[in-house]
């Protein structure tokens, strides 16, 4: 998937800070912030999105979830509460497609969400 946004990110050519790495899973901040903190969890291989997932991938989704909980740890938020979120679709706001949790946090946050 030469030409995936997240894949070259993955493979460099697009430079990032990266936050977390390791065999499976990458965190960056957002290049957009939409929180004080907002950091994205993704997998290094290519998937679409949450809908492009099975049972098989069940340990790599595991994975990216403890990495939402290590990056928000170490960015301190926490104590005062953050959101991890899948936009799942065009009709959910996903416009990257290539599976990517947002971890948001550092303000406070409106339920239900817009
Ligand atoms: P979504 O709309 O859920 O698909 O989220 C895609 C996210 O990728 C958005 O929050 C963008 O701000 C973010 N994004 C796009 N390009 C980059 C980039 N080069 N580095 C970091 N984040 C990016
Ligand atoms: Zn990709």
């Amino acid at each position: 998937m030469a030409e995936c946004l997240f894949c070259q990110i993955v493979g460099g050519a697009i430079p990032t800070t990266k936050l977390y790495e390791d065999d499976q899973v990458i965190a960056f901040d957002d290049i957009n912030p939409q929180a004080r903190v907002h950091i994205l969890v993704v997998p290094k291989r290519h998937v679409v999105s949450l809908d492009d997932t099975q049972d098989s991938d069940s340990t790599l989704l595991g994975q990216l979830m403890v990495v939402c909980a290590k990056v928000a740890r170490e960015r301190a938020i926490v104590e005062s509460g953050y959101r991890v979120v899948a936009n799942t679709g065009r009709g959910a706001g996903q416009s990257v497609f290539h599976l990517h949790l947002h971890v948001l946090g550092g303000r406070s946050f409106e339920w239900p969400p817009g």
